[in-house]
């Protein structure tokens, strides 16, 4: 039961830990990083992920690793629009409960929020918790709707996030997962993203930000994960129906979905 991990091979009852280590490291810098590594893209990917979530008013959002506040920032602006533009607003509250297992990212989410004005308010609640997606802190059966983005392939254990996520669906609520894939079919792609993966990113980590192991550590931990169908048969193990998945740049990234009925 072991796992490479950055420079070392680590137990994977270890990984949460040095998983929380490298979010500390990097929360700070995060935001920029973001835009660096992927040339501004994942702005477009989370773009892509909200429009397919389709939130409607009434919602009740589960973010997990919820980190900065990307996915529910995207969410509250969404569900504010609504608002405006809905007589009915008032008898329709929203919610988005973001949650992360690292108080660090959190915090930085937190200040971004209140800039942004991002805050509850008549019509949507807004709340943060410090939590770990494989034991949620939360009561079964109480969202309509379950996120994480760029945060499943950091967990230690996937198959108890998927159950954790399922437990927490009301029936009829959607999972979707946003997540870093494999290309398929293209090897010139292939070498061209490798290239760009071991080459370009630590070194950028290490101008940037002054870390080269947790930009090494992204790198390799995209390479672990799952591929589609496999991710795919473990979100219909935890009991979600019509699991589906779309490939996003050439398969870089996939949005997973699932439904718990
Ligand atoms: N969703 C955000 C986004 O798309 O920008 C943040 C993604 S960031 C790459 C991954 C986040 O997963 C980090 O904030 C990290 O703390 C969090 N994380 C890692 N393991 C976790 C766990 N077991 N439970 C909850 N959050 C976790």
């Amino acid at each position: 039961d072991f796992t490479h991990f950055g420079f070392e091979t680590v137990k994977t009852d270890e990984k949460t830990e040095k998983v929380h280590q490298v979010f500390k490291d990097v929360a700070e810098k995060y935001d920029l990083m973001n835009d660096a590594m992927s040339m501004g893209i994942h702005r477009l990917w989370k773009d892509i992920f909200l429009e397919r979530l389709y939130p409607t008013l009434g919602t009740k959002l589960l973010d997990v690793a919820g980190g900065t506040g990307d996915i529910a920032f995207r969410y509250i602006n969404y569900i504010n629009n609504l608002n405006k533009s809905n007589q009915d607003a008032y008898s329709k509250k929203s919610s988005v409960t973001i949650l992360d297992i690292n108080q660090h990212m959190l915090n930085v989410g937190m200040e971004r929020a209140e800039k942004l004005g991002h805050i509850s308010n008549e019509t949507l609640d807004v709340e943060w918790v410090c939590g770990n997606a494989e034991e949620l802190p939360l009561e079964s059966d109480q969202f309509t709707a379950y996120t994480i983005a760029f945060g499943i392939r950091n967990v230690t254990h996937i198959d108890k996030a998927l159950r954790e996520a399922y437990r927490v669906l009301k029936p009829g609520g959607r999972f979707m997962c946003l997540e870093f894939s494999h290309i398929e079919n293209n090897e010139t792609l292939q070498w061209l993203y490798d290239q760009y993966s071991f080459q370009v990113i630590p070194p950028m980590g290490q101008i940037l930000a002054n870390q080269w192991q947790p930009y090494q550590y992204l790198v390799e931990s995209i390479r672990k994960f799952p591929k589609k169908l496999e991710f795919k048969s473990m979100i219909e193990e935890a009991g979600f129906k019509q699991v589906t998945y779309e490939n996003l740049t050439l398969g870089i990234c996939a949005i997973h979905s699932g439904f718990k009925l």
